[in-house]
């Protein structure tokens, strides 16, 4: 009793009052909504009587946080009450909101300023305190259900069906209730197994929704308090940084880089170490029950939740805490470069002048006082075409680093010897410190000059041009400006790879008889879709140009599909579907088809007009580079979510087997309905439900009504529509 009553007299005085007149009933977005979007923020917080927002302090005393002095809102048991305060009732509600008598006034601390809070606090370097409290905050819920819901793959269930449909305020105040009794376990990430390559499977986690939901609460906690500590030269999976702002910043800041030392850490996601983890977070966050939390999570395998599908940088995408955790432990590595490496490797304020260009600099100028305009030019071009400064100053020593997942680059200004000594160094620190093997045969230390180095997809060298001259902007001379930058490059051989998929015997384009099935609508689409990823990706490139090669083979694909699945020729195609666009200023000849609607203007896919043009404003984004392969095609299905025999959507798995073969040789007479029909969608795989893979398992005649091959196509060429739209933004 003493403990409500605490509640209750802490309850009372809180000067910022929720109105929460009605609550809404479960209809998710709505209550997102009407909670949390759309309402402008000042009307949601009743200040009463002018005071000052004592949430503030309550929510600094639950981070943990030294609070301001205290003022009259922590009264002894038996001061009287502020007349204007509404009287508690001592009950206690669900969460860490509270309700009166009357129900309607809640108090709710914004998720807001707990993380921004915390914020703070991971400024100072302080640790935290009292984190698992943090998560009885439905605000915090609410957040990140708002973050999440739109998710790629949020509607594919866990190993429950629950998705995020069911989602209310009961669900949420359930899952407090049970984080509160220590009754929360996470259940195991359900596998689906996708074949690779080889002939293996590789397992894909799919969490249930609800551990998603308090993965997304931790991450957001965790992401407050770890972003302001984290390294500026750390740029994967971080708020406003990607792959643009690493690659930008090697080509703006990089200049001279004479070596390269590319890192490449041996399977680093799969053998992050889970008790070094956990002594880092032990460390910043003084929370056992939070902790043990944590070890739980890792215990139900959600830090292997890595996704490796094949994407531009090379990077793997991971689950929904795994890239912050992961970040977490490699900071060390970024702050042992930054405060052991890189003060180890800075030497000298410039480099010095080179004698023999400053001789001839000399010499030109005296000749030009002369008069001798002619002799003067002459020098003036000997002395051009020397290094204005010492190429190896012994007393100079530049050393860059950045991070992006676990890609890093080092740029080196120096000896050889040195750079290997760094790489030496590095080695040392991944493995006694962080337990991770630096790959031998990958980390590679190149020639800026002569060799190209490989960082998230492009190729990196060291530009040089004694012709080309631009204007400096402080002294206004003309001076070989581009010398010593580092350039960005498509390399040949990702064009090469990416146009291979389009091409056939004798190197000839190919239509994709994978997509013969869908509507022209979604054909152009899923054709321009991935050539826009590609294009927008190397939009630092200087040579983007060089990407016309790759535009050409996929539109002689787009057509010859389409002509393919018209059974006409390919100038009919082009006939029935060439249109013209105007981008930036240019007109471009594109390929268009629609949709008609009713009422509506006809939906349309345009295949082209996109300006191969430099533009180091980009921002890249991180996307899967193919959408067509027999994988991505299985998650497409997987992700259609409904069984492609008897059309359920309860349960969807997939059923593999070794080979076609087996088909064929099915001993059964006559051959059941599900055989005829992966011989029919000539696939190895079939997505089906619980109840009739389960019967397919174990030879059980299926009773049930099944859908028509025909439904099975129309379903999921219209669930194909809907994914890539989702993807067009
Ligand atoms: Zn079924």
């Amino acid at each position: 009793m003493p403990v409500a009553a605490s509640l209750k007299r802490r309850h009372r005085n809180k000067r910022l009052v929720y109105k929460d007149v009605k609550r809404k009933p479960a209809s998710n977005r709505g209550m997102v909504k009407a909670l949390y979007g759309e309402r402008p923020a000042m009307n949601r917080f009743k200040e009463v009587n002018g005071a000052p927002k004592r949430t503030t302090t309550s929510v600094m005393r639950k981070c943990g946080i030294a609070y301001k002095p205290q003022g009259s809102w922590r009264r002894s048991r038996h001061s009287s009450q502020t007349p204007r305060a509404t009287p508690g009732t001592g009950r206690r509600a669900a969460g860490i909101g509270t309700e009166s008598r009357k129900g309607k006034v809640r108090e709710m601390r914004t998720a807001e300023t707990i993380l921004g809070l915390i914020r703070e606090r991971g400024k100072r370097g302080l640790p935290l305190e009292r984190v698992y409290k943090l998560l009885y905050s439905r605000d915090l819920y609410l957040m990140a259900y708002g973050k999440i819901y739109r998710n790629k793959g949020a509607m594919t269930h866990g190993v429950t069906d629950e998705t995020p449909d069911g989602m209310s305020l009961a669900k949420i105040d359930a899952l407090i209730e049970a984080l509160r009794y220590e009754r929360f376990e996470w259940l195991p990430a359900r596998r689906t197994y996708l074949p690779k390559k080889n002939g293996k499977k590789r397992p894909l986690g799919m969490p249930v929704w609800t551990d998603k939901l308090v993965q997304e609460v931790i991450r957001l906690i965790l992401e407050a308090y770890y972003e302001p500590q984290f390294s500026d030269r750390s740029h994967g999976f971080r708020p406003e940084r990607g792959c643009h702002t690493a690659l930008k910043e090697i080509h703006y800041k990089w200049k001279g880089t004479v070596w390269f030392i590319e890192g490449d850490i041996a399977k680093c996601f799969d053998n992050l170490d889970h008790e070094l983890l956990l002594n880092k977070l032990k460390e910043d966050i003084h929370d056992t029950r939070f902790i043990e939390l944590m070890r739980d999570l890792f215990d139900a395998g959600y830090m292997e939740d890595w996704t490796y599908n094949e994407t531009l940088s090379g990077v793997p995408q991971g689950g929904i805490v795994s890239p912050i955790l992961s970040n977490i432990l490699l900071d060390k590595l970024d702050k042992f470069v930054e405060n052991t490496l890189i003060p180890q490797y800075t030497r000298g304020a410039t480099k010095k002048r080179n004698p023999e260009y400053t001789k001839l600099w000399n010499a030109s100028k005296l000749q030009r006082q002369k008069g001798n305009t002619e002799e003067a030019e002459r020098l003036r071009n000997a002395f051009q075409k020397l290094p204005s400064k010492v190429t190896s100053d012994p007393d100079y020593r530049r050393l860059n680093y950045v991070r992006y997942a676990d890609d890093f680059l080092c740029g080196f200004i120096g000896p050889k010897e040195e750079a290997e000594a760094i790489k030496q160094q590095l080695k040392t620190f991944l493995q006694d410190e962080l337990k991770l093997e630096l790959s031998e045969e990958k980390t590679l230390i190149t020639h800026a000059r002569s060799e190209a180095a490989r960082f998230l997809g492009y190729e990196l060298i060291r530009l040089h041009d004694d012709c080309q001259r631009t204007k400096r902007a402080d002294t206004q001379t003309m001076c070989r400006n581009i010398n010593t930058q580092i350039g960005l490059l498509v390399p040949k051989d990702v064009i090469e790879a990416k146009s291979q998929r389009y091409l056939g015997q004798e190197r000839k384009a190919k239509h994709r008889s994978e997509l013969l099935e869908y509507e022209d609508y979604s054909i152009v689409l899923a054709y321009q879709l991935e050539y826009r990823g590609i294009a927008n990706y190397y939009q630092l490139a200087h040579n983007m140009y060089h990407l016309n090669r790759l535009k050409w083979v996929m539109e002689t694909s787009l057509a010859k599909t389409l002509a393919h699945k018209h059974k006409v020729s390919v100038s009919k195609v082009y006939e029935k579907h060439a249109a013209k666009l105007k981008v930036q200023g240019r007109e471009y000849k594109v390929l268009q088809a629609s949709v008609p609607r009713e009422g509506k203007p006809p939906l349309v896919a345009t295949w082209g007009g996109i300006p191969l043009k430099r533009n180091m404003g980009a921002v890249l984004e991180e996307r899967t580079t193919r959408l067509w392969n027999n994988r991505t095609e299985l998650v497409l299905r997987l992700l259609a979510d409904f069984c492609e025999l008897c059309g359920s959507e309860e349960d969807v798995e997939v059923h593999h087997i070794h080979a076609m073969r087996k088909l064929h040789e099915y001993p059964g007479r006559p051959k059941p309905e599900w055989v005829q029909r992966m011989i029919a969608l000539r696939r190895k795989t079939l997505v089906l439900c619980k109840r009739c893979h389960m019967a397919i398992e174990h030879g059980l005649p299926i009773t049930w009504t099944l859908i028509t091959l025909n439904e099975v196509k129309a379903q999921r060429s219209a669930k194909l529509k809907t994914i890539l739209e989702s993807r067009m933004r």
